[in-house]
């Protein structure tokens, strides 16, 4: 057995990993080999999930680390191999004035590990989840073959699909369950009547093959971002105000947090470390992320944002934005950072990520000083727009009933936040997994789904929600699936679902 830790655990910090042992290729003609080889294996990436999906429980450990190499960039795709970090990605971009959009948050990041999380970022309001960047991947199978796949190149056809795999011709049946109709979703199998067996492939954790290369569509010209940070007095306020914003085209994101996640910089000292206040009676605060038009200086902005409220100015996007802001009369309170301020930028965004950061911080104390038992525990779930409101008051009622203490943040221009308990005694923990079991079923019934970015992994609660989701039924297609193209269970046993 492999006793180096620095590959049994990823960013969820799910107990128990071990592995067989690590094999790292240092070229994609080593994978069939390696894949021939081993009876089970797990494929990592930066290991950053957050859902114990890069965890090993007994396999070979693939890493892709070292498969770094960028194939071919053209005009509007790059081809990379798996191992190259999303940072990577975005810096040969930026030289030819490109770049790619869905990029998620940590772009650490592998660009396998993106694939086969279905990851999402930023600015996925705008632009979607990595999934629709996707134009081509190379994967091994689990006798060692490779199969390309072009997008458009093979659809599902009388509820089945057709691979060429194990030097034969494999039918794998569409699972028949309908996935919840919201702009990001990372719970188990894609699945539609008419899909793209590249689909299939993108959000399936590991689980089908080894993905080995990866051609992305991508955007340019960069677009100028803008920030804006806007203190709300009232949710009721702050949703309004969204569902204004988020007509706006120019909007890329638009990021929440609660009244306990302001509660928590100030606690830390974070808003003074990056010089922010809000006004006392702020319940909550928006992060604004705009797209301007490709080499608005910050003059330009400047000069549009001191006339924005002339009726005579033209109506440009910031302006838009900025009447907007007057209209729901936040504009006094809000703060902007323009295009070329660099330092004010890093600050809102760095206020934003000092939220998880302070809550993770306190979770680990909790486990250090009062219990070993206690772990994060969070959500990660989406609603349709219209509708959450309504589950934002089941997260506080539910908490609430649970004598909980707790704290939302996350996208809610997507409707996707994650609320997270504050833990306080083992007890705790047992009564925050509860309330998540709760809310992912109120979540479906708003037409919403409880996994939307993080993807499932090893987590139980997450493969419960999952189950309820789709029903036994649901995770039995999965499994066809999976035996279909990996009938000895190979890769990532117990990832998405248990074995049978
Ligand atoms: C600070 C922080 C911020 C984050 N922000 C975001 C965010 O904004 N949006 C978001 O969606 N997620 C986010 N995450 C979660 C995580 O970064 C994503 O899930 C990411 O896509 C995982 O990439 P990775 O390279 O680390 O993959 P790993 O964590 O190593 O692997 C993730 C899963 O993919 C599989 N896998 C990895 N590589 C391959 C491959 N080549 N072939 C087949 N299967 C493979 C693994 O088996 C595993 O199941 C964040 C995590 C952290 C720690």
């Amino acid at each position: 057995m492999f006793g180096d830790s620095k590959y049994l655990s990823d960013a969820a910090h799910f107990p128990g990993g071990h592995a067989e042992r690590v094999v790292i290729p240092r070229s994609l003609d080593e994978i069939p080999g390696i894949v021939r080889a081993a009876a089970t294996i797990l494929t990592i990436g930066a290991q950053s999930s957050l859902t114990g999906g890069a965890t090993p429980m007994g396999e070979t450990v693939l890493s892709t680390e070292k498969l770094t190499r960028i194939l071919d960039i053209g005009r509007a795709h790059i081809t990379v191999e798996a191992g190259v970090p999303v940072a990577a990605i975005q810096e040969a971009l930026a030289l030819r004035g490109a770049w790619f959009p869905p990029a998620p948050t940590f772009t650490g990041a592998l660009a396998g590990g993106i694939v086969a999380t279905n990851a999402a970022g930023a600015a996925t309001f705008r632009h979607g989840s990595v999934r629709s960047w996707v134009n081509a991947i190379t994967v091994v199978l689990a006798d060692g073959s490779e199969l390309a796949i072009k997008r458009r190149d093979a659809r599902a056809r009388n509820g089945s699909l057709r691979v060429k795999a194990h030097g034969r011709a494999i039918e794998i049946r569409v699972p028949s369950y309908r996935m919840p109709d919201v702009v990001k979703i990372s719970a188990g199998y894609f699945a539609r009547p008419d899909m793209d067996l590249i689909d299939l492939f993108i959000g399936s954790e590991g689980t089908l093959g080894v993905i080995t290369t990866i051609t992305f569509r991508t955007l340019s010209p960069v677009p100028t971002s803008a920030l804006a940070l806007i203190p709300c007095r009232s949710e009721q306020e702050a949703l309004a105000l969204v569902a204004d914003l988020r007509k706006e085209p120019s909007i890329a994101a638009i990021e929440h947090m609660d009244r306990r996640c302001l509660e928590i910089l100030h606690e830390d000292g974070a808003d003074r470390q990056h010089d922010v206040s809000f006004p006392a009676d702020t319940e909550l605060a928006l992060l604004l992320q705009m797209e301007l038009p490709a080499g608005t200086t910050e003059g330009d902005a400047f000069a549009e944002i001191e006339s924005s409220l002339s009726p005579g100015a033209p109506a440009t996007s910031l302006r838009r934005v900025c009447r907007l802001l007057d209209a729901h009369g936040v504009f006094d309170d809000t703060e902007m950072a323009l295009p070329g301020n660099a330092r004010r930028a890093g600050q809102l965004i760095a206020i934003r990520e000092a939220v998880p950061a302070g809550v993770n911080q306190r979770v680990g104390r909790a486990q250090r000083e009062i219990d070993p038992r206690i772990a994060k525990t969070a959500a990660d779930m989406i609603v349709p727009f219209d509708r959450f409101g309504g589950m934002m008051q089941i997260y506080r009622e539910g908490f609430a009933a649970r004598g909980l203490d707790f704290a939302v943040w996350g996208h809610i221009s997507d409707g996707n936040v994650h609320p997270n308990v504050l833990p306080r005694s083992y007890e705790d923990v047992e009564r925050g997994k509860d309330a998540i079991l709760f809310f992912g079923r109120e979540v479906a019934r708003l037409g919403g789904c409880p996994l939307a970015e993080h993807g499932v992994g090893r987590n139980p609660i997450k493969q419960t929600l999952l189950r309820e989701l789709y029903g036994d039924a649901g995770i039995d297609q999965m499994r066809a699936v999976k035996r279909a193209l990996d009938p000895e269970w190979k890769f990532a046993p117990g990832v998405i679902f248990p074995e049978p």
